[in-house]
């Protein structure tokens, strides 16, 4: 493997600890000497990329007269280059014109003016900082990626605005894109103490914990694929990942976790901080599990979080995440309608750009609320005549009357993935089929098809007769099938690359077109080798959980069949934390009480949080750390060696695109 590659996975792994959960993405460009492997668009996606021109209102330039409007100034890019001047041409054969001028509007970046004493970054991180201006400091609407980042944005702010202290921080919901940056902002001491206030929706933790825990290592690699990190940025490469562009102006490594010191726990609460007035209202299960909108009645401004954006959102991002509702957020947006829809002049989101003026705000409220109702009662009554997920999806459209509409196009959600994720949320994985209630696994399955088919031959060659016809789906499938019965063959991996290729081409979903070259990138030239990613689990993330969160975190790391029938019973007792656990491996399942110990323990190990920490994160072994004297084990002191040794080691860059070869 190259090491492009190389770097490119380091990237990933590295953000992706840091933006575990959220709707955001990594550092882009790493792959970018793989541009010249990229094929042209074949005939028919030129012809049906041009169409689109004439199928959407491209002369309509409100968007980029308010993705403009207020600009201050900006930070230059880092990289010496304006990485994204390319999106200055017009859309080429080789990028759906949507999504190229979705690109286009989310690349203009920097510090700009919303109305009187309320500012927004946007553009220089995954996601969007707010600054309201208090009498005396200010407070600061959700934090970017990372401290570095938020240092930048502040800076920039400052540069042009008296300088003033932070007030208070608030989290508009819990994806790291938005809580990762802010002990640049406040202290953690002072979150703390309570000396600065820390506001957000209740459930922030739990939920910001259960995102960014048990699943992450499956989250990294597959969000490497929706946000396309690997890849070059360009006209065959990356534009953007569907919400935002990173143009990242500021260092991007991690940062602690500052935990709220003041939650919001009723549908509405207000708050008077600094002079200025702050209303609450709580769209939770909305775009993430702990969310809320906020409305400053003295701006007639309100920030609808991440539910109104520029885009169709995701129900269910291809990275993989707790199913979304769709009702709830529908109903969060009715009800921010319903209250604030008749003194509101500007609309702000946390990613894109606002909307002013109170009757274009209520229509864009009313159309998004209208979105996701339709989205999710049209799902289900599909579903309840008889429908699978799958047609569903295909047959699911836009809500009428809203089809060109270009705030609710699918840059970044797709309607055929929320179709699906609205089916899952109700009816799970099964479609209903009794021959898909025990299919045989993909290898199996693609072995016994491919000879049905008179062998792999015969299949690339009839594939290649629909490539010519522009079947790329039915290709990438069919291929897929060929790759799963031998992964070695060549002629089906480079027609699988072709297909995906074109097929990115013609996307106008971001996280599609990642994915699909991607997936040709990694036909072509092998994905990155796997390498160790133990714990797969941040430093940052472990310093806030509650330890029985993180001995939920350490089952999931149990090899069970390993494990037998052994039974190992331990009490856990953390003298900084007064922390203490009783926990049970029995079965090959890992379970636990908190603040008990068990009678006739097999050991009771005692430590602190640093060490134990430090133990999961690899810096050291359990081995090293009892004999260093950080942990203290009384009783049987082979059954915690024997325990910790049943953890499984992850690793990254997992086969996703084809089997190992
Ligand atoms: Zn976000």
């Amino acid at each position: 493997m190259s090491p492009v590659n190389k770097n490119a996975s380091r990237v990933t792994v590295r953000l992706w600890r840091l933006l575990a959960v959220s709707c955001a993405v990594a550092a882009i460009g790493a792959g970018a000497a793989r541009a010249q492997d990229a094929k042209p668009a074949e005939p028919d996606v030129a012809r049906a990329n041009q169409a689109v021109q004439s199928q959407l209102s491209f002369a309509d330039r409100q968007d980029f007269d308010d993705a403009t409007r207020g600009y201050i100034a900006t930070l230059p890019d880092p990289s010496g280059q304006d990485r994204f001047a390319f999106l200055k041409s017009a859309a080429p054969a080789t990028a759906n014109p949507s999504l190229w001028r979705e690109a286009q509007l989310d690349a203009i970046n920097g510090l700009f003016k919303v109305t009187d004493g309320v500012y927004q970054i946007r553009g220089l991180s995954v996601a969007a900082m707010t600054i309201v201006e208090g009498k005396t400091g200010v407070i600061v609407i959700d934090s970017l990626a990372s401290p570095g980042e938020a240092g930048a944005a502040l800076a920039l702010y400052f540069a042009h605005r008296p300088h003033r202290p932070v007030k208070a921080v608030i989290y508009s919901h819990n994806h790291s894109d938005h809580y990762s940056g802010a002990s640049t902002l406040v202290a953690p001491a002072d979150a703390a103490s309570g000396k600065v206030k820390v506001i957000a929706p209740t459930g922030f933790m739990p939920a910001l914990i259960e995102e960014a825990s048990v699943a992450a290592n499956l989250g990294n690699r597959r969000g490497g694929f929706q946000f396309g990190a690997a890849l070059p940025v360009g006209a065959q490469g990356t534009l953007e990942y569907g919400e935002g562009i990173v143009v990242t102006r500021g260092p991007n490594g991690p940062g602690p976790i500052v935990p709220p010191n003041d939650l919001i726990q009723k549908p509405v609460e207000s708050r008077t901080i600094d002079g200025v007035t702050f209303v609450f209202q709580l769209a939770l299960n909305s775009e993430a599990p702990s969310e809320m909108f906020v409305y400053l009645p003295q701006k007639h401004l309100l920030d609808v979080s991440e539910d109104a954006t520029h885009t169709l959102h995701n129900l269910l991002p291809i990275r993989g995440t707790l199913v979304r509702d769709a009702l709830s957020w529908s109903k969060a947006l009715n009800q921010a309608l319903d209250r604030f829809g008749g003194d509101v002049q500007v609309m702000i989101n946390q990613h894109q750009w606002p909307v002013w003026g109170n009757m274009r705000v209520r229509a864009s409220l009313e159309d998004h609320r209208d979105l996701y109702k339709y989205i999710h009662d049209q799902t289900v009554r599909m579903m309840n005549q008889g429908l699978g997920p799958t047609d569903i999806a295909e047959k699911l459209t836009m809500p009428p009357g809203l089809e060109q509409e270009w705030a609710l196009r699918g840059y970044y959600g797709t309607l055929s993935q929320d179709a699906k994720a609205v089916y899952q949320r109700y009816a799970g994985w099964y479609d209903g089929n009794p021959a898909n209630l025990h299919a045989l696994p993909p290898a199996e399955e693609a072995g016994k098809l491919v000879d049905y088919m008179g062998g792999a031959d015969a299949v690339v060659a009839h594939a290649r007769a629909d490539f010519t016809a522009g079947n790329y789906r039915w290709v990438a499938q069919i291929m897929d099938q060929v790759l799963f019965a031998d992964p070695a063959n060549k002629a089906a991996r480079d027609l699988a690359a072709d297909a995906f290729e074109q097929m990115g081409y013609l996307a106008e979903a971001a996280p599609w077109r990642n994915s699909y070259l991607l997936a040709a990138q990694e036909l072509r030239h092998g994905a990155p080798a796997p390498r160790r990613a133990v714990p797969a689990i941040s430093a940052e993330l472990l310093q806030v959980m509650t330890i029985g969160q993180i001995f939920d975190y350490l089952g999931t790391r149990i090899d069970g069949p390993r494990a037998g029938t052994s039974k190992i019973v331990i009490n856990w007792r953390f003298t900084d934390t007064k922390e203490s656990l009783a926990a049970t491996l029995a079965h090959g399942a890992l379970t636990w009480i908190d603040g008990k110990a068990a009678s006739n323990p097999d050991a009771t190990v005692t430590t602190t949080r640093p060490v134990f920490e430090s133990v999961i994160l690899g810096q050291r072994s359990l081995a090293d750390a009892t004999a260093q004297g950080g942990v203290a084990i009384a009783g049987n002191a082979n059954s915690v060696s024997d325990l910790w040794g049943l953890l499984v080691t992850f690793t990254t860059n997992f086969p996703l695109v084809a089997p190992a070869g």
